[in-house]
């Protein structure tokens, strides 16, 4: 038997939505009848003012950085353990990506150095919700605030989490959310924007249609559309819209089924803390369950394990390759202060098979093959000289 690390599934309804798009709506472009039920979905679930979909979290991402207005030069401070569009949307643009440290526990960006990393050319503030942890945004939207920055939260892993009660997405001037296939809520590809600032709402709905106010036409609010800003296509065909809406409309259910899985990994692992490391949600936070990952204390020893594993035909990849060590990071962006915890969290991070249908035979042959590979090596891992990590 093999177990993947992540299966596509469906929930139910995807497929008859789809077929209705066909034979009923009669349109398949965008912006359709679809879409607009996923925006309510969202605008409702999130509490937020205004949610569009995107054709990823991608799109989102570079629609937020031609949307705060991102000129040569100005600068973006974000982590570097974080995927590339988090940066390479501001690059886009002409702007500088600050990369600062994250925090041991949550794998988040280090509030506490953020303000080290401020200069004059500082614009914006971009925290990685990891995992779907959050980070700790009260302490971020007080630097903002008192810097005058904005900030664009990526939330690509953090549909359904929570940070003292309010929906991640929801808190900076900016959320974007991925529903790619690796994701909770998927459909292939695929994404939102959600808007928190007012500021923002009608030049988003240009931007996303190619510069355009057909938003506005649509609605009835002008009689002929036109070219009035700068944008591109960013938005989703209603055929992916119709996919998505089943998904989301089963959120909490996918989340649950989740956050079941992600507990048993960590009940089951609680026996082996002398030799790795499991995540960790501060207490002002709830998390969708995005992911399950251990820590070990070398890269050897990582590495070793995931060969095992392999062995077995159980996939359990590392990511990421720290932007600020990759070429287009070199390149591009800069870091500020030194890099230590994402040096090493890079290099000792594995990930455990985590999805919807994960099943009870499923998790029974992976308890089995880990326990059996970590009594083997406990001794040579507790003996091992473990200065990479804690
Ligand atoms: C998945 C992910 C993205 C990109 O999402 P896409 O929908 O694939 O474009 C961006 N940021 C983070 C943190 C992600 O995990």
């Amino acid at each position: 038997m093999a177990i993947y690390f992540n299966k596509p599934f469906v929930t139910g309804k995807e497929f008859e939505y789809m077929k209705d798009i066909i034979n009923t709506q009669g349109k398949l472009c965008g912006d359709g009848v679809y879409t607009q039920k996923c925006h309510t979905f969202l605008e409702k679930k999130l509490n937020c003012k205004k949610a569009l979909l995107t054709h990823s979290c991608t799109a989102a991402l570079e629609m937020a950085a031609i949307l705060i207005d991102i000129q040569p030069g100005d600068e973006i401070i974000m982590p570097s353990f974080t995927f590339v569009s988090t940066a390479n949307a501001f690059v886009l643009r002409g702007g500088t990506p600050v990369f600062v440290d994250i925090r041991p526990d949550t794998k988040n960006i280090n509030e506490d150095l953020i303000e080290a990393a401020i200069t004059e050319r500082t614009k914006a503030i971009v925290p990685v919700h990891y995992a779907g942890v959050s980070c700790n945004m009260d302490k971020i939207m007080e630097i903002a605030r008192r810097y005058n920055l904005l900030v664009v939260e990526d939330a690509a892993q953090a549909l359904g989490s929570r940070y003292r009660g309010k929906h991640l997405g929801t808190i900076g001037d900016i959320g974007c959310f991925s529903f790619h296939e690796t994701k909770n809520v998927v459909s292939g590809e695929g994404g939102a924007i959600v808007i928190n600032n007012d500021r923002y709402a009608e030049r988003a709905e240009f931007i996303r249609e190619k510069g355009t106010n057909r938003s506005k036409f649509f609605r009835g609010q002008v009689d002929k559309y036109t070219w009035i800003d700068i944008g591109s296509s960013y938005l989703p065909s209603d055929i992916i819209a119709a996919f998505l809406y089943s998904q989301l409309e089963n959120t909490d259910k996918i989340n649950s089924k989740r956050l079941h899985i992600w507990n048993e990994y960590d009940n089951f692992l609680k026996q082996y803390d002398d030799i790795i490391y499991r995540p960790h949600c501060p207490d002002d936070c709830s998390h969708n369950a995005h992911m399950y990952y251990v820590l070990f204390k070398t890269m050897q020893e990582r590495a070793d394990f995931i060969n095992f594993m392999k062995e077995n035909n159980i996939s359990t990849p590392f990511h990421y390759i720290p932007l600020h060590s990759s070429p287009a990071g070199e390149k591009y962006c800069r870091v500020a202060g030194d890099m230590k915890e994402t040096n090493k969290i890079s290099n000792t991070l594995v990930r455990l098979p985590m999805f919807y249908e994960l099943n009870d035979e499923e998790m029974y042959v992976l308890k089995s093959k880990i326990s059996f590979y970590m009594q083997k090596n406990r001794i040579r891992f507790k003996n091992q000289d473990c200065n990479l990590l804690f």
